[in-house]
């Protein structure tokens, strides 16, 4: 029996209400209980205490990632540190490598994180490298929009199959729920198209607006512990802002199955652009937060800019063509048959530059602008907005405004006109960091009720110490402080211990198997995808799932259909 007990420090806990109190965390084996009765006591002397932090949409493993690696030596090279009694050898700063990317995300008192878009065929890949992630426990989300199982239903008005056919996805690439990249954007994309909200394929007769209501409906068929996870269309465009509005409406009206929004539109300051091009470009960050501020069917995470090089990197093909035609630097894109796509290409974000300023205004926007807190999580889509070490930055920049200003004076004047950020005082407290960097996270994603984000009693024993007292204002010690942790603990055992790591434990993938009830359009469905892998893909259905071998640390969330 491995006991500890954290004294003397400040918790915040927002799921349980709990606001910077002095409070003691007991765990034992591995979980938090009551009391314990001969533990190992860790003193926080008056630190801030955080459950583990989660984080919601970050690129960390599968092809695109492991292509990102390779295909930009000149990232490997930064942040190379030899290895150590506990370590293996690090490198990369926007495309770590695997270990790299469990370490750091620990260091920062993060212990979950969602990679949200794993291509259904190439799940192995995915698995494979959560393997090799050391400390974090993570989940995966399967591409299931630009899918010509999907095409088919949503042409043909069936969500009951469509449905049977998300059971069976979500199961057979051992993934966490249900993503869609620019639907049908990413197919027509196969043929160098692309593809607005409401515009009808050519090869499908759907239309993107269509797939994103059929999908939301057939993915509250069943308890699914998250909404549909969307990227939506005509990302990273000027004037984006009006279709992003229009495609938060598509889902009005759905009911949910669970106590959650219906729709999670991901990474949505790349959504909130204004202007007719690049030369009038400017934030509607205020139009977005007010849709999301009266409608509570939508919850949100950031995207928020890092200013700096880095790689971006996504399903949806045609965006990363265009960010090669403005860029010349070098592209990569790849077709992955019947299911998605995807593409890499590096990007710089300059505060020389106009329009990567007002960009970088339009997260911390967003942010300062949410009522509320609790349908917003922080974060870069890494590495696309910036890589994920980036969130001490963040953090600071949402606590001081005086650090904003420094920055606003910094960088292009264009953000004085073009953007509402100088003129917002709000400064978020530690509660409300803890909110949107682990407790609103987990209970989007239904994690809460999988003991993650929270210090209740039975929840996993992660915890995040953070070497500041709760009074701190400065804005670099925050930085430093969330970026090494006093003391990150996961599953009850000390990971990192003055910023550095200490022990490097196999962490646990977290799947859902929805269980779709009628037999006889099952059938129907499989016989329909049966046809697929006969006629088109070049794999077969038998060798399609993904084995139990691939998650060594399952954790498996059953979701019944809903009544
Ligand atoms: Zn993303």
């Amino acid at each position: 029996m491995q006991e500890l007990l954290i004294k003397n420090g400040f918790v915040y806990d927002p799921i349980n209400g709990i606001k910077g109190e002095k409070k003691d965390i007991c765990i034992r084996d591995g979980k938090i209980v009551e009391e314990v009765k001969s533990p190992e006591v860790i003193d926080a002397e008056g630190r801030v205490v955080m459950p583990g932090g989660v984080d919601i949409h970050s690129h960390i493993a599968g092809g695109k990632i492991n292509s990102g690696r390779l295909f930009r030596p000149e990232d490997g090279r930064k942040g190379r540190e030899p290895k150590t009694k506990v370590c293996r050898s690090q490198s990369g700063y926007s495309v770590p490598n695997t270990f790299t990317t469990g370490y750091r995300y620990a260091k920062m008192g993060y212990t979950f994180v969602m990679e949200p878009a794993m291509p259904p065929l190439l799940a192995r890949h995915t698995h494979e490298e959560f393997i090799d992630i050391p400390i974090l426990d993570n989940a995966a989300i399967p591409l299931i929009d630009n899918n010509w199982m999907t095409f088919d239903y949503v042409k043909s008005g069936d969500i009951e199959k469509l449905a049977a056919y998300i059971s069976w996805i979500v199961k057979a690439t051992k993934g966490y729920g249900v993503k869609l990249v620019n639907p049908v954007g990413t197919d027509a994309w196969g043929w160098a198209k692309n593809v607005g909200l409401n515009d009808v394929s050519e090869d499908w007769g759907v239309t993107s607006a269509q797939v994103i209501r059929a999908l939301a409906e057939a993915n509250e068929k069943f308890e699914m512990p998250h909404s549909i996870h969307l990227h939506q269309n005509n990302i990273g465009r000027p004037g984006n802002y009006e279709m992003t509005l229009d495609t938060y409406d598509v889902t009005k009206g759905v009911k949910a199955s669970k106590d959650r929004p219906v729709t999670h539109p991901t990474h949505q300051q790349f959504f909130s652009y204004g202007g007719t091009s690049w030369k009038d470009f400017e934030s509607k960050a205020k139009d977005i937060a007010e849709y999301v501020n009266k409608n509570e069917h939508v919850s949100l995470d950031l995207g928020s800019i890092i200013l700096g090089d880095t790689t971006t990197m996504t399903a949806d093909g045609p965006m990363e063509y265009t960010l090669y035609q403005i860029t010349g630097r070098k592209w990569t894109n790849m077709d992955v048959e019947l299911e998605t796509g995807a593409g890499i290409t590096p990007f710089l974000y300059s505060g020389k530059n106009p329009v990567h300023s007002i960009q970088w205004t339009i997260g911390l926007e967003i942010s300062l602008r949410m009522k509320d807190l609790w349908r917003l999580a922080l974060t870069t889509d890494h590495p696309n907005a910036g890589p994920f070490i980036g969130y001490p930055i963040l953090i600071s920049l949402l606590m001081s405004k005086k650090r904003r200003d420094e920055v606003l004076a910094e960088i292009h004047p264009a953000v004085y006109d073009r953007s509402e950020l100088a003129p917002l005082d709000r400064e978020y407290d530690l509660y409300e960091i803890a909110i949107i960097t682990r407790a609103a996270p987990a209970k989007i994603l239904g994690l809460h009720e999988h003991g993650k984000g929270h210090l209740g009693v039975g929840a996993d024993g992660d915890v995040a110490i953070y070497d500041i007292s709760p009074e701190e204002r400065d804005a670099g010690k925050i930085q430093r402080a969330f970026m090494n942790t006093k003391c990150t603990i996961k599953g009850g055992q000390v990971v990192v211990k003055d910023g550095e790591v200490i022990a490097a434990p196999e962490g646990r993938t977290f799947f859902v198997e929805p269980e779709f009830e009628d037999e006889e359009t099952y059938k129907g469905m499989l016989s329909d995808l049966e046809a697929k892998f006969r006629d088109y893909y070049s794999v077969t259905m038998r060798n399609y799932p993904v084995q139990d071998v691939y998650t060594p640390h399952p954790y498996v969330i059953k979701a019944r259909m809903a009544r």
